[in-house]
């Protein structure tokens, strides 16, 4: 039985609006923030169970990335070990779709798929609760990839919200640039003045866009409270996002920490046509649909 591969898909997210509400005496920012799943682009994820006793490996499809305990995975598989009290024998590889660096959050997903993956096959010695615990020990996005559905989050990112609607489908084209930003680095770089409460009401409002379907409405709504700083220091996302506007954008913006931009399109059509018109002029950037 202990030869078996367990496999899963680690699904990507974007920030649909971002707000920055606070900063904890532990110099961790509080926020609101719509996190959005994303069925592509996702890693994958597979754990070979016939490694050596006492050992967990983690390999990649990206080369830069570190393996062992230096991935996030192979202290997500650590961590899970010690909670769960089950002897180590995994040898993890993770074929790395998801841009790295890019407020997507990658390695929090990949973390999460490794939790679940084990505790799973091992009958769930982790409960709900204890598995999200030890999530948030390894980062505050990987509860929410525990159970990737669209959610208001809050606190640190760790408090779900999940919303009572289906979330409308929208065509978003995403644009990654190949320089990372760390999320450090993302608040690091905000603007003095940005912190604040969320403005009454915008909530509301951008949910009843969002229940309604109403593109023009979420287009003129969503934000994100880290983007003004990192496009002071990286002027060519604001380039990058004007020219996603005049390829028919509705809107442009930032995901999380940065540096992938969002675009929301009108239609499928509009959405292609402007895949391979910015492909053309960028072709060193990675452009790809972002599929809910
Ligand atoms: P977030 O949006 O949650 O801030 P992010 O997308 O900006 O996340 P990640 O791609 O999750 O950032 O990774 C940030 C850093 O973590 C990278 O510098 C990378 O070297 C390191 N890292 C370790 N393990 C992984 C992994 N499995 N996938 C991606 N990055 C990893």
């Amino acid at each position: 039985m202990d030869d078996e591969l367990l496999y899963m898909s680690a699904p990507g997210k974007i920030n649909l609006f971002l707000k920055v509400t606070g900063k904890r005496p532990d110099n961790y920012h509080t926020l609101e923030s719509l996190f959005v799943p994303l069925s592509s682009p996702a890693d994958d994820i597979a754990i070979d169970l016939a490694a050596a006793p006492g050992t967990i490996t983690v390999g990649s499809s990206d080369i830069m990335l570190p393996g062992g305990m230096g991935n996030i995975a192979g202290r997500a598989a650590e961590l899970w070990s010690k909670r769960a009290c089950v002897m180590p024998h995994w040898d993890i590889n993770i074929v790395k779709n998801i841009p790295v660096a890019a407020g997507m959050g990658g390695g929090s997903s990949d973390a999460a798929a490794v939790l679940k993956l084990l505790n799973d096959h091992a009958g769930k010695p982790l409960d709900d609760r204890s598995l999200a615990e030890t999530a948030l020990e390894l980062g505050a996005d990987v509860p929410f990839f525990l159970k990737p559905e669209p959610a208001m989050m809050s606190g640190i990112g760790e408090i779900a919200e999940d919303l009572d609607f289906v979330l409308p489908e929208m065509n978003l084209l995403l644009l990654a640039p190949q320089f990372p930003v760390s999320a450090a680095e993302g608040y690091r770089l905000m603007l003095p003045g940005t912190v604040s409460p969320l403005a009454p009401g915008l909530k509301t409002d951008l949910l009843n866009a969002l229940r309604t379907a109403d593109l023009e409405k979420i287009s003129a709504l969503i934000f994100n409270d880290l983007q003004p700083g990192v496009f002071n220091k990286y002027p060519i996302l604001e380039i990058l996002a004007q020219r996603m506007t005049q390829a028919g954008a509705m809107r442009v913006l930032m995901t999380g920490s940065g540096p992938t931009l969002f675009g929301i399109f009108a239609d499928s059509k509009s959405r292609a046509q402007a895949q391979s018109e910015l492909q053309a002029a960028y072709p060193e950037y990675r452009i790809i649909p972002a599929e809910f």
